[in-house]
């Protein structure tokens, strides 16, 4: 059973075979291999990855070419 990364809760229903969505907080989850991406689904139905607030520290800051 999976938890919601963002409200801990349990009740995550399946919307695909990668892809869950939490009935709390009213975000969705992706699933691909070990990597799970959170999206914010807005009112007009567009996602917003949430993905830099639960795993900012995974994502390497933009940083530009230092002089290669
Ligand atoms: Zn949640």
């Amino acid at each position: 059973m999976m938890r919601c990364p963002n409200c801990n809760s349990k009740d995550i229903g399946k919307i695909g075979s990668h892809q869950f969505y939490c009935w709390s907080c009213f975000i969705e989850l992706t699933v691909n291999g070990d990597k799970m991406s959170v999206y914010q689904v807005e009112e007009d139905g567009t996602l917003s990855s949430l993905d830099d607030l639960f795993f900012g520290e995974q994502i390497p800051p933009q940083v530009h070419a230092n002089g290669m």
